[in-house]
């Protein structure tokens, strides 16, 4: 990268983020990273602010930006889904107007944008593995939508941008990440059954866990986000970046509590409305464009994750907020008769 090439992170402060803040100043970039700290944290970029080529500004992209780059990553949106259902209309708003307004801010700059989209714009999809032709199977008014039809329509306003203003856009569209740095609240798969095993908590698997994902450790998506941007102008994506090793809920709960060592019982709640049967991305077109594919296996990013959480269990200040947002450990079953 150009030393001088100055970015852009919207959503700089989440887990993605931070992780690609973080590669893009080991390039060489100057960094600016934007977040109005939903669920971002300034500790997930505390140790990149003594650098002089990094800069955190407190924003919400719903509203217009003004700032002056020459790349923009635009990863501003909750994830999970217990956050982006926390408050829906924000949600639609942040995909939408916040993809409005940093196309606004590409088109004065002429600058390079790139979109982090995601593979719930395939919904419960009917063809699998899930490759960028398919149009997807995403139910328009569920409690999933929000973030959805949010990502759907931030994909079209990319490519207006593009027919009508010949915008350099990037869309990918990214498959189930994890690693260091999740929320340990947010709810999502890995991060809960991690904290639920070093906690001794029941590992909560919705539905029978026969639902499938594949899991792409961060950095290989990190390197993967960079790669694309590093595309010539006729590169727009749509792009599959993801693990295509597959795998079911209750393999993944039975692997967390293997690895931590955790004496955790794996238990079954509801399978929320509207949950994705499978998902696994074809990347062939990432492996052709971008010559990339993920290089970290499932063993090693869970290995690398627990590490990060059980450090953060660790924590005096965070350690014990996590513990009382988990609640109490389910109480010992009575001792069999004969057991003293
Ligand atoms: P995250 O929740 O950790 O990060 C999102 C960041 O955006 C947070 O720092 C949050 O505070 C910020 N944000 C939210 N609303 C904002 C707003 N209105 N203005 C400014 N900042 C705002 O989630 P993540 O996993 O790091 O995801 C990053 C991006 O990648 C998201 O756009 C997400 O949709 C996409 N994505 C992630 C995954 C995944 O598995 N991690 C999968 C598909 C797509
Ligand atoms: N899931 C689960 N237990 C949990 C959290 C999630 O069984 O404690 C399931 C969830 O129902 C889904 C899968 O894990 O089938 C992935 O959920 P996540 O929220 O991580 O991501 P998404 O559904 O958006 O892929």
């Amino acid at each position: 990268m150009h030393l001088e090439t100055r970015v852009l992170v919207t959503g700089g402060a989440g887990f993605l983020g931070s992780h690609l803040c973080w590669e893009l100043l080991q390039s060489g970039a100057t960094v600016l990273c934007l977040d109005n700290f939903f669920t971002g944290t300034r500790r997930n970029v505390k140790d990149l602010l003594d650098y002089r080529r990094f800069e955190l500004l407190r924003h919400d992209v719903t509203f217009p930006i003004y700032v002056e780059v020459d790349q923009i990553f635009n990863l501003a949106c909750p994830a999970s889904p217990v956050h982006y259902q926390h408050d829906p209309v924000q949600t639609t708003k942040t995909s939408v107007h916040g993809a409005i307004n940093v196309l606004g801010l590409a088109k004065r700059l002429r600058a390079k944008i790139l979109q982090a989209s995601t593979s719930e714009v395939y919904g419960d999809p009917a063809v699998h593995p899930q490759v960028e032709g398919y149009w997807g199977n995403v139910n328009p008014i569920g409690p999933r939508s929000c973030y959805d039809e949010g990502k759907r329509c931030a994909e079209t306003l990319f490519f207006d941008y593009r027919r009508q203003h010949n915008l350099r856009i990037k869309v990918a569209r990214i498959f189930n990440t994890y690693g260091p740095r999740m929320h340990p609240n947010d709810g999502r798969v890995v991060s809960n059954f991690i904290v639920q095993a070093l906690l001794g908590r029941d590992i909560t698997v919705f539905g029978d866990g026969a639902q499938t994902r594949s899991f792409c450790y961060v950095d290989d998506m990190v390197g993967g986000l960079m790669r694309l941007m590093a595309t010539g102008d006729d590169v727009t994506g749509p792009i599959n970046l993801g693990n295509p090793q597959e795998f079911t809920i209750l393999d993944l709960a039975k692997a967390v509590i293997e690895f931590t060592g955790s004496r955790s019982r794996i238990v079954h709640r509801p399978l929320p409305q509207d949950d994705p049967r499978q998902r696994c991305p074809d990347i062939t077109l990432a492996q052709q464009v971008l010559g990339w594919e993920p290089k970290t296996d499932l063993t090693e990013g869970i290995k690398r994750t627990i590490s990060y959480f059980d450090g953060l269990l660790g924590d005096k200040e965070i350690g014990p907020l996590i513990k009382q947002q988990f609640g109490a450990p389910a109480p010992s079953p009575p001792p069999l008769a004969g057991e003293g």
